[in-house]
């Protein structure tokens, strides 16, 4: 695999889970209609593990995710069991790709490493401008000359402390020549982020050593001919970065569709750790299959069958609603 890798564009959707926790409704919601959504489109479905973190991943926790996976019905042309021509597809073994991205990064000089903690961060915000990953970065360690950095391997180690990498983003919108990331969501409209002053520097590489979500995940949809990528709205500003770093990669733009979250009866966002919705739960309780799916069908205004066929003939990317949904209390056996 080479960034050759990343200049393929097929079609192809895909649901890319992060195997930290069991399986949610609300993780169940997008898998399913990230699944009708290509197949409706003629794309192929892929199914990529985001396991950046190995060590991170309790044990069995990967299996159980296919079990619930293959349980719903879902089933994908590409996915880390029966491999693919874009494989692999598990992000640990992906790691040579996103050191070669990085390295492009580094020689348009738009990198820079930083040794800041976390505490150190939010001591020296003084603005209360934060984003999904935390306060804007205030840009302690940026240097006021933006240079390649060469070797990324051989970067000094400070107070004890290796560095992360981020991204200029004034250096790189400068470089696009746009103040702007504008981009239209297949469902929740157009879209529009002030880079340098709402979401700032972000990190491209770990202190670990290891590519951040936004560089695996971006460069993962395109080489793996990703065209459409159907996500929960919690990830809308991770967009904004995919796309400003696709763009200065030059490579092609998935069309994005965000829906609105699942929300439980309290009115708040489902958490892996809540474990009374969790897929395996429901199934040791007796509920099945089918009626999770069509429960999740009618939540999302399709018609209440679990039947993948007819779904996927009935849906349409126009009536999936941004908003967020919320649980009813008629899931039962
Ligand atoms: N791996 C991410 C998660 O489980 C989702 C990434 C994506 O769909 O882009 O939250």
């Amino acid at each position: 695999m080479g960034s050759d890798a990343l200049l393929t564009l097929g079609g192809a959707g895909r649901f890319a889970p992060t195997p930290t926790g069991h399986l949610h409704l609300g993780n169940a919601r997008t898998a399913l209609l990230a699944w009708l959504s290509a197949r409706q489109l003629g794309l192929r479905n892929i199914l990529r593990v985001e396991d950046l973190d190995p060590r991170a991943i309790p044990d069995g926790c990967l299996e159980g995710q296919y079990r619930d996976l293959d349980w719903l019905g879902l089933v994908y042309d590409e996915c880390p069991r029966i491999g693919g021509p874009a494989g692999p597809y598990r992000q640990s073994e992906r790691f040579a790709l996103y050191d070669e991205v990085l390295a492009q990064l580094d020689s348009m000089g738009l990198l820079y490493p930083c040794w800041c903690s976390r505490r150190e961060i939010q001591l020296a915000t003084r603005a209360p401008h934060a984003s999904d990953e935390g306060p804007v970065y205030p840009g302690t360690c940026r240097p006021s000359h933006p240079q390649p950095l060469g070797d990324l391997n051989q970067l000094p180690v400070k107070r004890d402390r290796r560095p992360a990498l981020r991204l200029n983003a004034r250096a790189a919108m400068e470089r696009l020549g746009q103040s702007e990331v504008v981009f239209t969501d297949l469902i929740a409209g157009p879209q529009r982020y002030d880079m340098v002053s709402s979401l700032g520097d972000f990190v491209v590489r770990r202190v670990d050593g290891v590519a951040s979500y936004q560089v695996a995940c971006s460069c993962d949809d395109v080489s793996m001919g990703c065209s459409l990528v159907l996500r929960g709205a919690d990830l809308l500003p991770s967009t904004a970065r995919q796309w400003l770093l696709l763009r200065l990669l030059e490579l092609p733009i998935p069309r994005y569709a965000h829906t609105g979250l699942v929300m439980n009866h309290d009115g708040q966002r489902l958490a892996k750790r809540d474990g009374a919705i969790a897929l395996g739960q429901l199934r040791d309780r007796g509920v099945s299959a089918s009626t999770v799916v069509a429960y999740l069908a009618e939540l999302s205004g399709l018609p209440a069958t679990s039947n993948l066929d007819d779904l996927t003939n009935a849906f349409k990317m126009s009536t999936l609603s941004a908003g967020d949904v919320c649980l009813r209390d008629d899931l039962d056996t």
